[in-house]
């Protein structure tokens, strides 16, 4: 383990309602795929952490403020973000898709957004792609703060659909949560955990090391059946 991060308790922020990375349970706890890999990755490495659920442009604020040291929360490594953070080896292959209220029966494709609001979560990737083609699709983008209010506004009639990551997408659609999925997964992005460039580097190294260690040992592969086995 690395020494310097021993003992030594680091703040982290995440993402709201996005489960199964990060969510409440029926108890309130702060539970999901993300929330259990950093707690092991902490006790494999001998550190601890104190988890703020910020929301998810929150927590990049709060990381680039030095508010926290880290930020874990279903979030994409992409070129524009390594500007301004470094990041952990992957930890899980993601992507946008779209999503629209279950009884809808209008929007299929992207082309039927013509003259209409899609719901997407400020700051994220699916923002960017959203933004990327709308002019081409002719819809409009409507920036809400986390993907409970998204899908709120998707089922209240106020957006006709959401961009939001395939994995989310497909959770909430297994808990019934009211959506269907209509498109096929935008090209692939992965997962890391971010530090400020050039900061908390011990901190990044013990997170990959914790990671990797997990991998070796199944307990990264139990974390993620635990969520995303299929319910019986
Ligand atoms: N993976 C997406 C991103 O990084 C969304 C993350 C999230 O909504 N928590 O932009």
């Amino acid at each position: 383990a690395a020494a310097d991060v021993q003992g030594k308790t680091f703040a982290i922020a995440t993402d709201t309602t996005f489960a199964p990375f990060e969510f409440r349970n029926g108890s309130g706890d702060l539970v999901g795929i993300d929330m259990d890999l950093l707690r092991a990755i902490a006790d494999n490495q001998g550190f601890k952490v104190d988890i703020k659920s910020l929301g998810f442009d929150a927590a990049l604020q709060a990381l680039q403020s030095n508010q926290v040291q880290g930020v874990i929360a279903g979030m994409s490594i992409t070129d524009k973000r390594k500007l301004i953070f470094d990041f952990s080896e992957p930890y899980f292959d993601s992507g946008v898709q779209m999503a629209v209220a279950k009884n809808d029966d209008t929007v299929k494709t992207y082309a039927d957004l013509k003259g209409k609001t899609v719901a997407v979560k400020r700051g994220s990737e699916g923002e960017t792609f959203a933004n990327s083609i709308k002019a081409k699709y002719g819809f409009t983008v409507k920036a809400l703060a986390d993907s409970a209010t998204m899908y709120d506004d998707v089922k209240a009639g106020n957006s006709v659909a959401v961009f939001d990551d395939y994995p989310v997408l497909a959770y909430g659609v297994s808990q019934n949560n009211g959506l269907k999925i209509v498109t096929p997964k935008e090209r692939g992005s992965s997962y890391g955990f971010a530090v400020n460039k050039g900061q908390n580097a011990d901190l990044l190294a013990a997170f990959d090391k914790g990671l990797s260690n997990l991998k070796a040992s199944g307990e990264y592969q139990k974390i993620l059946d635990k969520y995303l086995a299929a319910p019986a």
